[in-house]
């Protein structure tokens, strides 16, 4: 935490960060920005999430999971084109650029669309074709996702980076995951990501269909020999979480759609304690409703107090830090992201820090965390450019988002 700081980009990397007054040379920048009293902190971090589904916002709610899912959600999915896919993820980094998130991840179809929607907006993300292992689309995923992989890991500049998305353990089968997902990924050298233990009745049918839990089937199953990022972990038992400790499972933590899926409260505290990586996620649009992490974040610094009846848990400064570089760790982007540290990648936004619910100005990181809105972000840096400027958009077109999402969803809803 500095007050009265600076800070010095160079090409996509902070150079120097410091005390004011600056002592050197100041002729030697092409520009300098004077943030007045406002503040500047990493960009927020988005560690779990399916960005088309921001066309499914508000199109199914308050129904009970399978419902919801097979009733829904899936029969609309099937009716998603390439053209669907593009728009739903422009709108989504539309969402996520106004709310402050620089890095978000993805797992879904046609994610072609996605990277290069992520490759012209600037934005920057870790992305994977979904896989599903029943026949037929087992093979075709699997295929897909070595293609997509081969073509965009470290594209854009680096600010692209892919994983296999492997959607779950009931979504593919043990012979699929051990024989296709994990030699596919140690041969592109590529992490996976998957949903675990989201919900109960997820760990039931495990343990009545391969007599344990989830956890414990994907060690059986060796997925944990590739590294790996598992979303939710709401139903995870004392030795599922020492199994995740020792096999280096990286977790992504989604309160608020857990919590309006009806699906629980993943144990944040105890994964803490056992010294996981954590980061945070919104998950799809049509399960939260929004993309805004601020409010994963005062979830997951308000929400563990409640539950345990404890006040001390899970600090302000500790859900900043999982939204951020917390969140990078956990996407496997360990290079600084998340932080203001020389040789950082130069992703930060700036907040206006000048509303009545800033002052007094006791402290900074209790008023972002408890008091912040997302519409307070101003400014948008990933990679040392400039998203976002005052408010104003430089990479992206609100009106022609707004013209195509609702051409999609015309088309898809009938309405
Ligand atoms: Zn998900």
């Amino acid at each position: 935490m500095i007050n009265d700081g600076y800070l010095i980009v160079s090409g996509s990397r902070i150079e120097e960060v410091g005390k004011t007054p600056f002592a050197g040379d100041r002729s030697e920048f092409t520009a300098t920005v004077n943030l007045k009293a406002n503040v500047l902190l990493p960009g927020l971090v988005n560690t779990h999430g399916h960005a088309a589904m921001t066309l499914l916002r508000g199109y199914a709610d308050d129904l009970p999971l399978s419902e919801w899912l097979e009733a829904r959600i899936w029969p609309i999915e099937d009716l998603m084109t390439a053209e669907d896919i593009k728009w739903g993820t422009w709108l989504a980094i539309w969402e996520m650029i106004a709310s402050g998130t620089t890095t978000f991840t993805d797992m879904y179809f046609h994610e072609d669309q996605v990277a290069q929607a992520v490759e012209d907006s600037g934005m920057r993300a870790v992305l994977s074709r979904g896989m599903i292992g029943f026949a037929p689309k087992g093979e075709q995923t699997a295929m897909e996702s070595r293609d997509f992989v081969q073509r965009w890991n470290g594209a854009a500049g680096g600010r692209i980076t892919t994983l296999l998305g492997p959607h779950a353990a009931y979504t593919c089968p043990p012979e699929y995951l051990r024989e296709i997902v994990v030699p596919l990924a140690q041969e592109l050298n590529v992490p996976l990501q998957i949903h675990l233990c989201e919900t109960r009745y997820e760990v039931e049918q495990s343990i009545a269909q391969y007599g344990v839990t989830p956890v414990q089937h994907l060690v059986n199953c060796g997925v944990f020999a590739v590294p790996t990022l598992a979303a939710h972990c709401v139903h995870v038992s004392d030795h599922d979480i020492d199994l995740l400790k020792a096999n280096g499972v990286r977790i992504a933590h989604n309160p608020q759609s857990n919590l309006k899926l009806g699906s629980g409260i993943a144990p944040l505290s105890k994964l803490r304690s056992a010294g996981l990586t954590i980061g945070l996620g919104t998950d799809g649009a049509a399960s939260n409703n929004d993309l805004d992490m601020w409010e994963e974040i005062r979830l997951a610094a308000t929400l563990h107090k409640g539950t345990a009846e404890d006040p001390v848990l899970v600090s302000a400064c500790e859900a900043l830090e999982l939204g951020t570089a917390g969140g990078a760790q956990a996407l496997f982007l360990e290079q600084g992201l998340g932080t203001l540290v020389p040789g950082a990648p130069a992703d930060f936004i700036v907040v206006d820090y000048h509303k009545p619910y800033y002052y007094p100005r006791h402290d900074v990181t209790a008023h972002l965390v408890y008091s912040a809105k997302s519409a307070d972000v101003i400014d948008v840096v990933v990679d040392g450019r400039q998203l976002m400027r005052n408010g104003e958009y430089l990479t992206l077109d609100v009106e022609q988002i707004v013209y195509e999402t609702n051409r999609c969803a015309s088309r898809l809803f009938g309405s």
